[in-house]
């Protein structure tokens, strides 16, 4: 008999859950299967975003002959929000305030073993997996996009516990501070993609980040943002020594040169003065979908 769990060979079916867009796919070795499903997130219910995940699992299947049922090994999720075995526990990019169990919601659906987790943490061990810096045992990926998020891996393992740097509170002055779950004016709140707009919008405009960015009127906003990136990164340098700091994240990605400061502004808000190189992530857009994978991957390797 085929010991499904040694069958390195087998498909994930891997699921990649944003405020934005969900991405899924089967992998398998570390490779992606084209086609791949790419379209945006049902948020805000529960219930439509289940129906969701079923139609997409149902047209994954379809467009994949050559990865039958049986070579499914386990399907993997990961969410934007702190994840408590199968719970998720709220999720401000999809906009749930309450906990999520989908043990009881997809469990007995997908026929697999079904692996639930947090976004970043996934990714990280993505970044561990295929990353360009597999000899770097110690970083902090960043996601920059309509939130911000950090996962932390220190010395070669996933920090796994729900720590939340992306809220810490860098913005005092009311008039500036835009409005978070239960606090003000975190790095999240200025920095991200609904924090620019947010800002933006109080300035009496309605745009979106990627306008914003592109527009030379808000150079000063922009600067400001860039700024608050250089408190939060050299608050993750004070709290985790990182030996490089790694970006993902749609905004992240696309405006890299705009908003990732020079180590010069960072040191101002750092104790030790030598400040780790800051890289976009090479896996690009699909980091997420490689971090379902690799989770699961390890996840099959232990159980
Ligand atoms: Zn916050």
């Amino acid at each position: 008999m085929n010991n499904l769990a040694d069958n390195k060979n087998g498909f994930i079916e891997c699921y990649d859950i944003g405020g934005t867009n969900i991405r899924a796919a089967l992998i398998v070795d570390g490779k992606i299967e084209e086609p791949f499903i790419n379209e945006k997130t049902e948020k805000n219910n529960v219930g439509s975003l289940v129906q969701q995940i079923k139609r997409i699992s149902s047209s994954l299947r379809k467009a994949h002959p050559e990865a039958p049922l049986s070579q499914i090994q386990a399907a993997s999720m990961a969410l934007p929000g702190p994840v408590e075995g199968m719970i998720l526990l709220g999720s401000k990019p999809l906009e749930f305030d309450e906990e999520i169990d989908f043990s009881c919601l997809l469990g007995d659906y997908f026929n697999v073993p079904l692996l639930i987790g947090n976004d970043l943490n996934m990714a990280s061990q993505g970044e561990l997996a295929l990353g360009q810096f597999n000899e770097i045992k110690n970083f902090c990926l960043v996601t920059i996009s309509t939130g911000i998020g950090v996962g932390v891996i220190v010395n070669g393992s996933l920090y796994n516990r729900q720590t939340e740097i992306g809220h810490i509170v860098l913005e005092t002055n009311p008039d500036l501070a835009n409005p978070c779950l239960g606090h003000n004016g975190c790095w999240a709140a200025q920095a991200s993609g609904v924090g620019v707009e947010k800002t933006v919008e109080k300035m009496g405009q309605k745009l979106t980040a990627e306008e914003i960015f592109e527009d030379s009127q808000f150079q000063e906003t922009v600067n400001k943002v860039k700024h608050y990136n250089a408190y939060g990164i050299g608050n993750l340098i004070n709290a985790y020594d990182p030996e490089k700091i790694i970006i993902m994240g749609s905004l992240g990605l696309k405006q890299f040169n705009k908003i990732i400061p020079d180590p010069e502004i960072i040191k101002q808000y750092t104790l030790l003065k030598n400040i780790p190189e800051i890289v976009p992530t090479a896996l690009g857009e699909n980091i997420g979908l490689f971090g379902a994978y690799f989770s699961a991957r390890n996840f099959l390797k232990t159980a």
